[in-house]
């Protein structure tokens, strides 16, 4: 049995600043689906500096850092570029983030019945995205060459034998195959990070690898 929530390691990391821009991101984006793991990332800073200097530096410049928690923590973020109420099945952090709705963004086919939407690129060539699928569509059996988080933000999906509904966070390491299927009762909409390149087991996907850009 996988979990399904942030680990108790990430949360340490979220609460001292030591997530990039992209796992920031889908880690604010799931925090805001569970009330309870936003406890767990207080209590983790109040625990403070001894637990804080064991971890490794964090990769984003402090000001860098700041400007991004500026843009998801400041209290009415959400609504300014929108100037309206939550949007439907958005996480209020990642309206902040994209200044709207899922319609603002450039989406660009990934295969049959699948697009995706690339959010933030990192120094190192991690990505933030966006996946949107309907129907019973299949992403190809593939490996991770780095960590792959996935946060389902709308419908569910299948993978290693487990169910992934909204607000599930699917935590991929380079020892992860999988073949996630989307469940065809909705259209579901997933926010992914990156670290690394997805490795596709199929030689026909690897040929595309470049057109798709993941
Ligand atoms: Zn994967």
């Amino acid at each position: 049995m996988t979990v399904h929530t942030l680990t108790e390691e990430w949360i340490l990391a979220y609460a001292a600043g030591g997530l990039n821009e992209g796992q920031l991101l889908v880690a604010a984006c799931h925090l805001s689906f569970h009330p309870e793991l936003v406890d767990a990332v207080h209590e983790a800073e109040a625990v403070g500096g001894a637990l804080l200097s064991d971890l490794p530096d964090a990769e984003v410049s402090p000001d860098m850092l700041a400007t991004v928690l500026d843009r998801l923590d400041r209290p009415g973020a959400a609504e300014r570029p929108v100037e309206a109420a939550r949007i439907k099945g958005m996480p209020d952090p990642l309206t902040a983030y994209i200044g709207g709705g899922y319609d603002r963004l450039r989406w660009r086919v990934l295969g049959p019945g699948l697009r995706h939407a690339l959010l933030w690129t990192g120094p190192d060539g991690q990505k933030a995205w966006l996946l949107r699928g309907e129907g019973a569509r299949v992403i190809p059996e593939h490996g991770h060459s780095g960590d792959e988080w996935t946060l389902v933000l709308k419908g569910a999906y299948h993978a290693r034998g487990e169910r992934f509904v909204a607000g599930d966070l699917e935590m991929a390491d380079p020892s992860v195959h999988h073949i996630p299927s989307l469940d065809p009762s909705e259209e579901c909409i997933c926010l992914a990070y990156t670290a690394g390149r997805i490795r596709p087991r199929s030689p026909i996907v690897r040929l595309m690898q470049p057109f798709i850009g993941l």
